[in-house]
């Protein structure tokens, strides 16, 4: 499966995975696996991005209830607008 995908650092320092406009954060990993879970999954959106340890995407859902959210790239992060 072909997917980019980046990592960014927002201004309260918290570390997504950003894809195609949208944000992940990290679950905890297990030993061969990393899993992110879209940034609005507390809003019903389960969407999800599985890596391997060596940051192949694996598994890509990304069936997203909502438009990405909007992030604007500072000097101190990325910044939610
Ligand atoms: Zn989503």
């Amino acid at each position: 499966m072909f997917a980019v995908y980046e990592f960014i650092t927002t201004r309260n320092e918290k570390l997504l995975l950003m894809m195609n406009k949208y944000t992940y954060w990290q679950a905890q990993p297990t030993k061969n696996y990393r899993t992110y879970y879209c940034s609005k999954q507390s809003s019903g959106c389960k969407a999800k991005i599985k890596l391997n340890n060596y940051g192949t995407v694996i598994k890509a859902d990304e069936s997203h209830t909502h438009l990405p959210p909007k992030y604007i790239k500072t000097a101190s992060g990325y910044m939610k607008v």
